[in-house]
């Protein structure tokens, strides 16, 4: 197409020029229509456009060889030297142009290239990310589960041999018995927490008011703070939003956390476990409960693990370090937060963040 238009431009320049030359017998403004094609071809090829000014400049030139000449040779000379001047000039800017335009397209496409390695690279530390945490949550399984495996091994053994050697009462051998019941009830009880960790997708959502599921824990855990001692107090603030959320599950983070200040106030002097619910001001409304206690409180370095799967500092038996890890999902899942504030030996803050129903999700749910 370009060069079509090129061979007509040039063929109405070289038609003026010829009409003007042998019929009007003037050299004057002739050359005007050979820019139209030179600059045209430059500004489509750059310096390579140069061609077309040289093959009309030869033309020119031409018209003195084969006779037709009406100026001087020196006026289309100087016309010839304006043709390279002009193509070279606009060819050039072109070129350099153009050349502008890659360096920025390789830019950007270098650009492009980058972003997509970073993103492989973070996809695949992601992923690697994930094994270890797999093999990390692998390791502490298998540790949990050889306790209580180790101890029915143990305890079968020691039976097995009562019965076998004709030693130890028929007690004895029931005590066993006894026991490898308990290790199996404990490891079904990690395996069943283990199964609410990665439970994900059964919710029972509705709307809940936060503090009738924090009466109803403490209702069911008042037997056991009164025989442990425990002074406990409720401030839970009457304009509390309420939120969407899963109740069964709400109550058993309630349950654990409460459990679990409980337990932290067995040695302490003052047992006095604190709730308190508020509205947490912020962008949006959200439903805010803090559980204190003046229990045995844990260190910093304790307090980086406390939500991690099978961290505990109870007794071998006594704990499986899956509440807190359990409680944090089933937050997560409910678009919440929680996280706790301690000192060792001066008691532990926990607080509970649940996002409030806001106006516009409750029309949508009217
Ligand atoms: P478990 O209760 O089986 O040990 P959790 O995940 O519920 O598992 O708790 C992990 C650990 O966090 C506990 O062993 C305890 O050391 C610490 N912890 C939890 N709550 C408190 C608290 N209120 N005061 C002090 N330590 C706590």
């Amino acid at each position: 197409m370009k060069v079509t238009i090129l061979i007509l431009l040039i063929g109405i320049s070289v038609g003026a020029a010829l009409y003007f030359r042998l019929l009007l017998h003037t050299d004057i403004i002739y050359t005007h229509f050979m820019y139209l094609p030179i600059v045209l071809a430059c500004m489509w090829w750059g310096r390579r456009g140069m061609l077309v000014a040289l093959f009309l400049a030869l033309l020119v030139f031409s018209f003195h060889l084969f006779g037709m000449r009406v100026g001087s040779i020196w006026n289309d000379l100087a016309r010839i030297a304006l043709f390279g001047l002009v193509s070279f000039f606009i060819g050039s800017l072109k070129d350099r142009e153009r050349a502008e335009r890659r360096a920025q397209e390789e830019v950007e496409l270098r650009r492009k290239e980058l972003a997509e390695l970073a993103r492989k690279q973070e996809e695949q530390l992601e992923h690697s990310t994930r094994l270890a945490e797999l093999g990390e949550m692998a390791a502490a399984i298998s540790h949990e589960l050889n306790q209580p495996l180790t101890g029915i091994r143990n305890y079968a053994r020691n039976a097995f041999y009562m019965l076998e050697q004709s030693v130890g009462s028929v007690e004895e051998v029931k005590g066993n018995l006894r026991l490898i019941s308990e290790q199996v009830d404990r490891a079904a009880k990690i395996i069943n927490e283990m199964r609410e960790l990665a439970r994900k997708e059964e919710h029972h959502f509705t709307r809940l008011a936060v503090n009738s599921v924090i009466r109803e824990t403490v209702e069911f855990l008042s037997p056991q703070m009164k025989l442990s001692g425990v002074k406990l107090k409720l401030q839970l603030a009457e304009d509390l939003p309420d939120v969407r959320g899963d109740r069964t599950r709400l109550a058993q983070v309630f349950l654990n956390v409460l459990t679990n200040a409980r337990q932290a106030m067995e040695g302490s002097q003052v047992r006095r476990l604190d709730i308190h619910s508020f509205r947490g001001s912020g962008e949006e409304s959200f439903a805010v409960v803090e559980i204190s206690d003046t229990g045995k409180g844990f260190s910093k370095e304790e307090a980086g693990k406390l939500f991690m799967p099978f961290f505990t500092t109870k007794k071998s038996g006594h704990g499986t370090g899956l509440g807190l890890s359990i409680s944090k999902t089933i937050i997560k899942d409910h678009g919440g937060s929680i996280d706790a504030r301690g000192e060792r030996g001066k008691g532990a803050t926990f607080t509970i963040r649940l996002p409030g129903i806001v106006q516009e999700e409750e029309e949508n749910h009217a």
